[in-house]
């Protein structure tokens, strides 16, 4: 469980790898803010100039183009990003010749207002443009570099920013047909769009042989997805069953579903493909029928928990969490309460809580004032973390004596299918690997054990 300075994708700074392909071509440094969609977004952005025959920057300091990838999710995610730009004028000035180029949402949603603040900023790519990333930055590359071009086809054209990593990101679709109130999505990131089922099997495969063991699915409603396939239109459920069948592929994840399409068919394919993981995050945002609607989420709390119940029954040990939205406008104590008594019906493991945070030109900051005062959001969402805390608590104790499937992501750290946190002790360090862990401790957010095999 997290507060607002972190989204459910988990709202840190981080960075991109990409393999170290040679000395003497210019280096390229991405640095992403935000969710795993932005993640994915800035490993493909990296690529687009591998592609062009560039190496990889592994610090701001030895890289002659530095592309930062943008939030606008929640203020505070777009501020952060904007007092990092705003630290790069010393990094330009040192080296006029260097390139910066600011993508992503919160670009979308500036646009050129980034380069008035930031005059050193070279380019502004909107996240709506991301699939048209690599022809924008030719000109520019080619204009202000001296490129190598020997090789360029020799790199891969898919994003393989997960040399060597255990788990790694492979997007589905792009944009978001809905239109909650709060969110600013739709407008930065554009209708749906999906990508065809060739192109998601060829990077899954890509990602598999540079030894990814596990891939999470991205989309906004990831679970709407569909796609003309082999004369026929495929659907989530048969996504997941032709991914299923990439050999090496060991555990296959997805985020973030869309209550709505919670459906007997995707249901079945927890139980029909061994590689989809028994663990979802399904974002309910609140537990009062009277909020829901004014987010316009299209489902009411029953209907919520009804397809709870329906994953519940058909997969006992499925382990879910979610998203919550405190201080909506007009947000009584009383629907509060009610948001409080829904985590208690529905006990997910753990949860990312949010405070509301209005953003320009959506539904709810036109239509109503943000009228739930910062202390009353700042009370609720600890009381909802308590909450949420405790009742984790227990799904994390009941681990304890138990011993369970982990993929080490990181020395002696890794997660279990069902996706807790484990750290243990003993062995070499061996990423990509799976173990059997015994668990023998747990915390809040952690369980510790001792490797058995
Ligand atoms: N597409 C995903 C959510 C993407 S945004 C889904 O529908 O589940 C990730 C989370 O950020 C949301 O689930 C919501 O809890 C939170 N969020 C989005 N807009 C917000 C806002 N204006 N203020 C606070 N939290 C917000
Ligand atoms: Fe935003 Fe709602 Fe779309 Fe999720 S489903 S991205 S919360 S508009």
């Amino acid at each position: 469980m997290r507060k607002e300075a972190k989204t459910n994708m988990s709202l840190t700074t981080q960075t991109v790898s990409t393999p170290n392909v040679a000395i003497k071509k210019p280096k390229i440094h991405v640095v992403s803010f935000g969710c795993q969609m932005s993640f994915a977004d800035s490993a493909e952005m990296a690529q687009s100039f591998l592609n062009k025959g560039w190496a990889s920057g592994e610090s701001l300091e030895n890289a002659d183009a530095v592309v930062i990838s943008t939030c606008t999710v929640r203020q505070h995610a777009e501020d952060r990003a904007m007092s990092f730009i705003g630290r790069l004028r010393v990094w330009k000035k040192q080296k006029p010749n260097r390139l910066l180029v600011v993508a992503g949402c919160a670009a979308q949603r500036l646009g050129n207002k980034i380069k008035e603040r930031f005059p050193h900023v070279d380019l502004v790519i909107g996240a709506k443009s991301i699939e048209s990333f690599s022809k924008i930055i030719e000109d520019v590359l080619s204009e202000k570099f001296d490129l190598v071009e020997e090789n360029a086809s020799d790199f891969p054209q898919t994003a393989t920013s997960s040399q060597g990593a255990a788990c790694d990101f492979v997007t589905i679709m792009r944009g978001c047909n809905y239109s909650c109130s709060y969110c600013i999505v739709p407008s930065v990131r554009g209708r749906e769009r999906y990508r065809p089922v060739e192109t998601i099997l060829e990077e899954t495969e890509a990602k598999i042989a540079a030894g990814v063991k596990e891939i999470t699915l991205l989309g906004q409603t990831v679970n709407s997805y569909q796609a003309e396939y082999q004369g026929k239109t495929v659907k989530f459920p048969e996504l997941l069953k032709i991914l299923n069948q990439v050999p090496g592929l060991k555990r296959l994840r997805f985020m973030s579903p869309h209550p709505h399409y919670v459906n007997k068919e995707m249901i079945a394919a927890f139980k029909n493909y061994p590689a989809v993981c028994e663990y979802l995050h399904l974002p309910v945002q609140s537990g009062s029928n009277q909020i829901l609607k004014l987010m316009r989420r299209n489902y009411t709390r029953e209907l919520f928990m009804d397809k709870v119940r329906m994953l519940r029954s058909e997969i006992p040990n499925l382990v879910l969490s979610t998203d919550i939205i405190v201080g909506f406008p007009t947000e009584t104590e009383a629907d509060f309460d009610e948001t409080l008594s829904l985590i208690k019906e529905f006990r997910p493991a753990w949860i990312y809580s949010f405070k509301y945070s209005p953003r320009p030109q959506t539904a709810s900051f036109i239509e109503s004032p943000d009228d739930v005062p910062p202390s009353v959001k700042e009370d609720r969402l600890a009381r909802l973390n308590d909450l949420a805390r405790e009742i984790g608590r227990q799904s994390l104790q009941r681990k304890v004596g138990e011993t369970v499937e982990v993929l080490e992501e990181s020395e002696n750290f890794g997660r279990t299918r069902d996706g807790f946190k484990v750290k243990w002790k003993g062995g070499e360090k061996s990423i990509g690997e799976l173990h059997l862990v015994k668990i023998v401790e747990a915390s809040d957010f952690l369980l510790i054990g001792e490797k058995t095999k």
